[in-house]
């Protein structure tokens, strides 16, 4: 066997590999011994030579290298590929029964950094996005398929992550058919269209599956109080609490998003769910508004409406990224606490609060000390339910805790 390139760390830098963080950045880097090519194969060693792990080389990106496996007796080829793959697929089994949607794999979660695949009924969708996978994309594919059973594959890759990664642009049909322009999906008993050649990220939140399933638990528990739930649903993409809202029984939801795009796939979706028409039990459709606007400025228009009159039962606040890195924290806190502000602002006496984050620079104590703060301003009482995070599909590496992205706080106004 021929001997693999070798990263040599600085002396001490090999901690955070002997904790298992998978990251190698190029400042740990002392030296590099024989010339990898981008994604190749390469030893991690500390300065004193010792192995470390197998890792993907990415000489284009800060992230210099990935790691495969800690355990020096692992061959990183096709066959060590196809287990990972088999494992990710199959720890996901049981999720299955909640529909047909899912994530099979979550990148460094995983054991496979940089890769990214849900599954939307049998269409694979994948994010190629580290020079590694995208080294063995062939062998990746295949394994998947046989894992799936699944023959049909599209290509989502971000662009930007793919440049990072010295890696060009890559994008479409790799395998099978080409998917309709919607694939209609099934999550907790809801139908859903899923754009996957331009809907975001994948297509759909899949992270989202569990809180909109609460979301719709919430509807029924407020509606058993004997009072209709109005429901107002911020950042709404293609409808997903708003429909899980609806069907649960909520007599109204305001829905609002600043994509047109995806507020014509959500107006299709209540549709689908036959929401459009009064139930077969003589029950009235819900009132369903899908409003096209900017989140931030439509709170203020509902508040001069509505003062502090309490005109909603459930809010959910599911903005993008506010803060994509360190530096943009402080404008991202001042963004979260005017939306979180606004909206318990217009939250009824006993009524639910979904708030939600999704920046990885955004920490779980952090956002909820913004919120707090939105509390105290709105001169509300309020209690902590829970926290709310992405679904068992998207898991954690404990020793890679920027996987743990999305973080929520589901609050309850006191009565
Ligand atoms: N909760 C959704 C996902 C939300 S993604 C689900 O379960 O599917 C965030 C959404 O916010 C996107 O659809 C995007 O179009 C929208 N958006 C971004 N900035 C906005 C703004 N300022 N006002 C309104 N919508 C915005």
């Amino acid at each position: 066997m021929t001997t693999a390139p070798a990263l040599l760390l600085k002396p001490g830098k090999e901690r955070s590999l002997t904790r298992r963080h998978p990251w190698v950045y190029a400042a740990a880097i002392a030296r590099i011994e024989g010339e990898p090519a981008n994604g190749e194969l390469v030893s991690v060693r500390s300065s004193d030579r010792r192995f470390l792990a197998w890792a993907a080389y990415s000489p284009e990106s800060s992230i210099r290298a990935r790691c495969w496996s800690y355990r020096e007796a692992d061959r990183i080829d096709a066959a060590w590929l196809r287990q990972r793959v088999t494992a990710a697929v199959h720890s996901r089994q049981e999720l299955r029964e909640t529909g047909t949607a899912l994530r099979l794999v979550f990148g460094e979660a995983d054991g496979l950094p940089g890769l990214v695949v849900d599954q939307y009924e049998d269409f694979l969708v994948v994010q190629i996005q580290a020079a590694g996978v995208d080294a063995h994309r062939e062998a990746l594919m295949d394994a998947l398929c046989e894992a799936t059973r699944c023959s049909n594959v599209f290509e989502r890759s971000d662009p930007a992550l793919r440049a990072r990664e010295g890696l060009p642009d890559s994008g479409g049909l790799l395998r099978g058919k080409a998917p309709p322009p919607l694939v209609e999906i099934v999550e907790h008993g809801v139908r859903y269209g899923v754009d996957i050649r331009r809907g975001h990220k994948t297509g759909f939140y899949l992270d989202q599956r569990d809180n909109r399933q609460r979301a719709a638990h919430i509807v029924q528990q407020l509606r058993a109080r004997g009072r209709p739930v109005r429901v107002l649903n911020c950042f709404c993409y293609t409808g997903g609490f708003s429909l899980a809202a609806a069907c649960a029984g909520a007599a109204s939801v305001l829905s609002i998003d600043s994509s047109a795009d995806a507020l014509a796939i959500a107006a299709a979706n209540a549709t689908r769910n036959g929401l459009d028409t009064a139930g077969t039990d003589g029950a009235p459709a819900p009132q369903l508004t899908w409003q096209c606007g900017d989140v931030f400025e439509q709170l203020r228009v509902l508040h001069e409406a509505h003062g502090s009159s309490g005109a909603f039962e459930l809010i959910i606040l599911d903005p993008p990224k506010f803060a994509t890195n360190q530096h943009q924290i402080e404008r991202a806190a001042r963004a979260y606490k005017d939306i979180n502000l606004s909206a318990l602002r217009l939250l009824a006496p006993g009524g639910m609060l979904m708030s939600f984050s999704c920046s990885g620079a955004v920490e779980v104590d952090l956002f909820q000390k913004i919120v707090a703060g939105a509390v105290i301003d709105a001169r509300v009482d309020c209690f902590l339910r829970a926290r709310l995070g992405a679904g068992a599909d998207h898991p954690t590496l404990v020793t890679h805790p920027e996987g743990e992205y999305l973080k929520g706080l589901l609050l309850e106004r006191s009565t």
